[in-house]
């Protein structure tokens, strides 16, 4: 342990008294009708954060019926796109203003780093601002060149009532991937953050009730997957499901909202290859590897932990990697030097570690790590960065989402090996290639299975390019013009202009 950087708990910044969540329900908060709460404690220092309402049935069914009244009743879908993008600019505003609260209850919940925390509210921030330019945007399309007198418009919809389901490793940022594009489009929603980080959802739902959002426009629903996620996808009154999670979970949402037909949006786990070729840039890219495989702890979907390097520079390259790992700053998530902070449950932290043992009882290389790491002061879960050679393309460990802070190191020579090796999962979330060579790097682009390639980078992302996976990693995109798309419908109106119409009926 010795050679990895390691940074001791500090003074621990609290908030006055834990936070309390409410189901927010048509405009009011509430407690669940039979008064159930559970608890968050954080996973770095292990101090209850939150105490949170326990939804179920009832709630659920409030809440639904609360966005539905607002859709089809309401004056959310009618108001000017100009109107709407106002609100939604009041709440990148007090998301701005209120951006300490929001990160300090983010790191508390999550384990994050402050520093990372505080980054993504201004992410965030970004993002409701773009959001509200577009939903000054919306417009069809017409057809006047049908023939005859006809005349052919086509009318962008809101698609109803949104069921949100959001996950816990970067809550604040995916609510607000999904949140302002819905209501951009006109759409009304209940939205249900983590059990394990219900925190930040709320704060949301509070500014949006200052910025003065309709009652029932935005619903949030408190608890776990079952009963309350789970209700959500299934209830008739919900006209779309769009979730960020787990493939595993994101299966079950298709199940469950396949006997309405609903329409789905998911976001799901990714285990993203990196092919680094003889002529790539080395240290730039044992920068961003390194970079690509701690960020969040390696609870990312886009984690980078799958490298596919070329025999000539796999060695130089894992060296350095090695070297990089053992500088980056793991510990207190809240002492502003940390870059890795606590791993999100003790249960999660053991998986990882059995995920890195199989791979040494099949006699993979440890290089680095490989256990769970103790950190002076704390009494959370953490977990060493780890780097693992010597691998075949076949172990758990080099095909399926670790979610940790934890590097595969796969080898290739020929490019249609590496392309073949990138592939040969069943996800596709995103993909890197590192080279000096344009050609290589534009012809990787092309081959790859996934939702974003990189080239000569990795992890970059702005609330302009839209965001999604393909095969086992989702379905549809968020953010950039495409984010809006997913939330509206399409419908298309043929008018006759003029009584040219020919009679079918010969009198
Ligand atoms: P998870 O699937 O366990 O839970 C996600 C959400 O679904 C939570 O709110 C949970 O309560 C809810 N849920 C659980 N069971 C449900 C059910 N039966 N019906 C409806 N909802 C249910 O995922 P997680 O552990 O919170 O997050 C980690 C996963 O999320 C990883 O696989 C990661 O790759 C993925 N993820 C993907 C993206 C992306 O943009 N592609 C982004 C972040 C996270």
């Amino acid at each position: 342990m010795s050679d990895i950087t390691v940074v001791e708990a500090g003074k621990l910044n609290l908030p006055e008294t834990t936070f309390t969540g409410r189901h927010l329900i048509g405009g009011s908060w509430l407690d669940s009708s039979d008064s159930a709460t559970f608890e968050r404690l954080s996973p770095s220092h292990g101090h209850v954060v939150s105490v949170s309402a326990n939804g179920g049935a009832t709630e659920v069914e409030a809440a639904i019926m609360s966005a539905r009244k607002a859709f089809d009743e309401g004056v959310w879908k009618k108001m000017s796109g100009k109107d709407r993008s106002t609100l939604l600019l009041t709440v990148a505003d007090l998301i701005s203003q209120n951006r300490n609260r929001i990160a300090l209850f983010e790191t508390l919940e999550s384990g994050k780093p402050i520093t990372q925390a505080k980054a993504e509210i201004e992410g965030a921030v970004d993002i409701w601002r773009y959001a509200a330019a577009l939903a000054r945007t919306l417009h069809g399309d017409s057809h006047n060149s049908l023939g005859g007198d006809m005349l052919g418009m086509i009318l962008k919809e809101p698609v109803g009532v949104v069921s949100m389901i959001t996950p816990w490793n970067f809550p604040f940022l995916i609510v607000s991937q999904k949140l302002p594009f819905a209501l951009a489009a006109g759409c009304t929603a209940v939205v249900k953050p983590s059990e394990l980080t219900p925190s930040t959802t709320v704060i949301l739902g509070e500014l949006i009730q200052a910025a003065g959002f309709p009652a029932g426009v935005v619903n949030i629903v408190l608890g776990y997957g079952d009963p309350v996620g789970s209700s959500m996808s299934t209830h008739e009154a919900v006209d779309m499901v769009t979730f960020t999670g787990s493939t595993a979970v994101g299966k079950k949402i298709v199940e469950a909202t396949s006997a309405s037909l609903k329409k789905v949006s998911l976001e799901l786990g990714g285990k993203n290859p990196q092919v680094i070729f003889p002529d790539a840039d080395l240290d730039q890219a044992a920068d961003a590897i390194v970079f690509g495989v701690y960020f969040n702890a390696g609870e990312c979907c886009n984690s980078g932990s799958r490298i596919i390097a070329h025999e000539d520079v796999a060695e130089l390259l894992t060296e350095k990697v090695v070297e990089l790992s053992r500088k980056v700053p793991f510990g207190d998530p809240q002492d502003p030097r940390t870059q890795v902070g606590a791993i999100i449950s003790e249960a999660h932290n053991d998986k990882i570690a059995g995920y890195v043992k199989a791979a040494s009882d099949a006699g993979a290389d440890i290089r680095l790590g490989g256990q769970a790491l103790e950190v002076p002061g704390l009494t959370g879960r953490f977990f060493m960065p780890t780097v693992v050679s010597s691998l075949s393309a076949d172990m758990p460990i080099a095909r399926e989402e670790v979610f940790g802070p934890v590097l595969s190191v796969l080898t290739f020579t020929e490019f249609d090996e590496a392309v073949s090796l990138a592939n040969s999962t069943s996800y596709g979330l995103s993909a890197g290639v590192w080279s000096e060579n344009v050609h290589t790097c534009l012809s990787f682009a092309r081959e790859a299975q996934a939702g974003t390639v990189w080239t000569n980078t990795w992890m970059d992302g702005y609330s302009e390019i839209p965001f999604g996976g393909v095969k086992e990693s989702g379905l549809g995109r968020e953010l950039g013009r495409y984010g809006i798309e997913e939330f509206l419908e399409t419908k298309s109106v043929l008018m006759r202009i003029g009584k040219t119409r020919a009679a079918w009926v010969q009198k």
